[in-house]
């Protein structure tokens, strides 16, 4: 299997290449050349069961180019201690029928770990096969969960330095503590006096400065990201919501091989398309609900085939999911087009220039077979925390009560008795002020600390160790830049400040 750009002029590469590289040159994105069939028993056989062994079985057909055991020193590496549960993304199974994906038992308690704690090492091992030796300098900007999830992934990586920018005083206490206590020998981050989109302008002007690539590349650095488009970061998502299928088989809640439904908060598409490709590859999933917030752009699109960011932007209490351009629908749209790479560019030009593009009643009829779309207000997902705290005694953060509320309505409008599996993307305790809201609380005039000891209390669950410990780690990075520093921001973090380079273009790090 090789990847290939939804653009259709750049060549197709191999997938180590495409996971150094994140982003096809013709501004595509890799997709894999043909899907696998994996079936709704992809684990038969398999030795040792864990969830990294499991991982492996997926990921092996999508990671080809990888050995057998560079998948698994890489997955046994990434999925270990540094989750709090040993069954790294567990089930949990409500009075309601809905079966819950836990995907944040991870280091920095969301999602992103699950692609982020084993993308560096994917990362680290493709640079191995590269002829030519050079450094890999992932830069980030942040709006908060994946700034943190970066660090800690790569913090360590052999081969790779990263970088992260965060507005400042624009992302919550905990993740600001989250990311300027962050250890490593090879990791630095810097607020940006701004807000999150002048941290992102920084970095793609960075990205396109021929005059700092050219030096960088003189001290033998190379500039990555780690974003969601990264082949990266999505073929590990591919992995769990197989062995979440394979959990409710083996719990009895299903048969093997009967259809479940998937509901998932989304952002950026990234999660959501990781559960279209297990369809793809023979899980019986019967819709794939798609649940977002106020910013409901996901949602229009589903329902009336026209994508239109010239829209109002809404802070919400999920703002994770706060997103007008969802970056990895491109890839969707691949496969409605039939692979057909001009309509893809046609749709994605469109959008770059006009802010808008529609899709014709013959491909928007299919992904409405397959999709279903919806989105949850302020007041319903406040709701949906609460009801599922007081009826089902699941404590559930905002991402993911999007989508228990979205779900919900969806099985009221339609009245489909399909067993549901909804992706958790968070744990409760890194968004304590809204859930306390949700609870009936007042979190006003109170510190974080504080909130997470109401929240246990309450919850009589205990402080994810993670987040009690902040309290008591000492700021490492500190530093606030202006817009026009960051470039010189990075240089001294990579040791270059001020230095010429032609004469040491020769020397190796
Ligand atoms: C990133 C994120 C999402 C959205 O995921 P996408 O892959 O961007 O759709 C949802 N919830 C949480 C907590 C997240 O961090």
């Amino acid at each position: 299997m090789e990847y290939i750009s939804t653009r259709g002029s750049a060549p197709s590469i191999a997938s180590k290449k495409a996971i150094i590289k994140g982003m096809a040159e013709d501004k595509g994105l890799y997709v894999p050349s043909a899907f696998p069939f994996l079936g709704p028993n992809p684990f038969a056989g398999i030795g040792e069961d864990s969830y990294a062994t499991r991982a492996v079985r997926i990921l092996e057909s999508f990671l080809p180019d990888y050995t057998p055991a560079e998948l698994l020193k890489a997955c046994q590496t990434a999925y270990a201690e540094n989750f709090d549960a040993p069954a790294i993304a567990p089930v949990r199974f409500l009075g309601d029928g809905t079966a819950i994906l836990e995907l944040w038992h991870g280091p920095t308690l969301a999602f992103k770990d699950m692609a982020l704690q084993l993308m560096p090492h994917l990362l680290s091992t493709a640079l191995q096969s590269e002829t030519e030796r050079y450094e890999v300098v992932i830069l980030v900007a942040t709006s908060g969960d994946t700034g943190k999830a970066a660090l800690e992934g790569f913090s360590g990586a052999s081969g790779v330095r990263i970088f992260v920018f965060y507005p400042h005083e624009g992302v919550s206490t905990i993740q600001r503590l989250q990311m300027v206590t962050q250890r490593g020998r090879n990791v630095g981050a810097c607020a940006v006096q701004g807000n999150f989109d002048d941290a992102q302008t920084g970095v793609k002007q960075i990205f396109s400065d021929p005059a700092i690539n050219g030096k960088l590349a003189a001290f033998n650095f190379r500039l990555s990201s780690a974003n969601s488009i990264n082949w990266g970061r999505l073929a590990p998502q591919i992995a769990y919501y197989f062995t979440g299928y394979d959990d409710m088989v083996t719990a009895g809640k299903i048969q093997r091989g009967q259809t479940i439904l998937i509901c998932v908060p989304t952002g950026n598409f990234g999660n959501i398309l990781a559960a279209y490709y297990a369809r793809l590859c023979g899980l019986p999933l019967s819709r794939l609900i798609c649940a977002s917030n106020q910013n409901r752009i996901l949602t229009d699109f589903i329902r009336t085939g026209v994508y239109d960011r010239r829209r109002d932007f809404y802070k919400t209490e999920s703002p994770s999911m706060d997103i007008l351009i969802s970056s990895n629908l491109e890839r969707l749209l691949f496969e409605l087009a039939e692979r057909q790479a001009a309509i893809v560019s046609a749709w994605m030009e469109k959008l770059a220039s006009q802010g808008w593009y529609d899709i014709p009643s013959n491909p928007l009829g299919q992904l409405q077979s397959f999709f279903y779309g919806g989105f949850a207000g302020h007041q319903d997902t406040l709701l949906a925390i609460r009801e599922a705290f007081e009826k089902q005694g699941y404590l559930m953060d905002p991402h993911t009560a999007v989508g228990y509320s979205v779900l919900q309505k969806y099985r009221e409008e339609t009245g489909d008795p399909t067993p549901a599996l909804l992706a958790s993307t968070a744990s409760p305790f890194k968004f304590n002020r809204a859930v306390l809201e949700a609870l009936g609380r007042d979190p006003s005039g109170k510190d974080e600390f504080n909130l997470l000891e109401e929240l246990a209390a309450i919850t009589r669950q205990p402080i994810p160790a993670k987040l009690s410990e902040l309290k008591f780690l000492s700021e490492v990075h500190r530093g606030v830049c202006t817009k026009q520093k960051m470039a010189e921001v990075l240089d001294q973090f990579l040791g270059i400040k001020g230095k010429g380079h032609a004469h040491l273009s020769t020397e190796r790090r």
